[in-house]
């Protein structure tokens, strides 16, 4: 396709009537005057009470809430989570195909019920043919060698890198303004497969290597409770052994690396009644350790943990170090 091909392509695109886009996304219009009122079409924004509105002069829409705006391209990328290329394409060709084959869906096939829970069968093909991904990408590679993390370990538990964006399920997902919507890891992101106290595959996380301003690091697939990494290890270890408590699965590489078994807390805000259960059951055997992250959420952590463990083993780490992957990396802690 030349340039001008393409750039044919993508006016269409964004002058096709909004209205009509709007109707296969899934998203319901006010149908009088020059502003058409929905709800926001923002996964990110529970737009409860219609705050967007659609100039069908101009072809743009516009949330008053949140500022979320733009042409037919950017309100496709937004509800589909897809690329710019990919909104173009959808717009134009599989936006007919979509009209006929897969007519909007009411609320309760048993599809969408089924996008509330986890897609955990998609989750771990993502991550079960480790020969297509054996070669992590070498920002991938760089990034857990700078950070001192032992080559085997990404191995045995399984993490693989992404450079492009990946749906985190396969049917798509109603969000809360009711619209439908594929949810993605975003990218270039680590996955880190999360195990049950069985070993059983049960969620994946993602790590975005180098998130913009505002973008956060960490992403869960929705419909996630998922709260505890490595388990599994904790159970194999015998009474009396140690066992180091950490945030986070940065922290539990560098952990497990320096020779210390670990037990991660997926975020210090997850700390589910299951987990907290877990934890406190382990206390009563083995013998806890923790190197608190030096910030006010690592503090928390600690002293919530404390309360499940009275005899957990502070550590601190070494100044300037905000938490053990960074004083790890630093060779500030000696492996034991
Ligand atoms: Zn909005």
């Amino acid at each position: 396709m030349t340039d001008y091909e393409y750039r044919c392509q993508r006016q269409r695109a964004i002058d096709k009537d909004m209205m009509l886009v709007c109707r296969d996304l899934g998203i319901e219009v006010g149908t009088r005057g020059k502003w058409r009122e929905c709800r926001c079409p923002n996964p990110q924004h529970d737009d409860r009470h219609p705050s967007c509105r659609i100039n069908i002069q101009t072809n743009r829409y516009h949330c008053f809430s949140c500022g979320a705006h733009g042409n037919n391209i950017d309100l496709v990328r937004m509800v589909r989570g897809c690329s710019y290329l990919e909104a173009v394409a959808w717009l134009l060709g599989t936006h007919v195909a979509l009209q006929t084959d897969t007519p909007p869906q009411p609320r309760t096939t048993i599809e969408e019920e089924k996008t509330e829970h986890l897609d955990v069968t998609w989750l771990h093909s993502l991550v079960s043919p480790r020969e297509y991904y054996r070669l992590l990408s070498p920002w991938a590679k760089d990034f857990l060698r700078q950070r001192r993390i032992d080559p085997n370990l990404i191995d045995a538990k399984g993490i693989v890198s992404i450079d492009r964006p990946v749906a985190t399920q396969r049917a798509r997902r109603r969000s809360s303004q009711g619209h439908l919507y594929t949810p993605v890891f975003p990218a270039p992101s680590l996955l880190f497969p999360y195990r049950d106290e069985n070993d059983i595959f049960i969620n994946l996380q993602a790590r975005l290597h180098q998130p913009k301003e505002g973008q956060q690091r960490f992403h869960f697939p929705p419909g996630s409770h998922t709260a505890l990494w490595n388990p599994h290890d904790a159970l194999t270890l015998p009474d009396g052994e140690d066992l180091w408590l950490c945030e986070g699965v940065s922290d539990a590489l560098a952990l497990l690396t320096s020779g210390r078994p670990v037990l991660a807390i997926a975020s210090a805000t997850s700390l589910t009644p299951d987990a907290a259960d877990f934890i406190a059951r382990q206390a009563a055997r083995l013998r806890l350790h923790i190197y608190p992250d030096s910030d006010d959420a690592g503090q928390q952590l600690y002293q919530q943990l404390l309360q499940l463990c009275p005899a957990l083993r502070r550590h601190d780490l070494p100044a300037g170090c905000k938490d053990f992957a960074q004083a790890w990396a630093q060779g500030c802690i000696e492996a034991r």
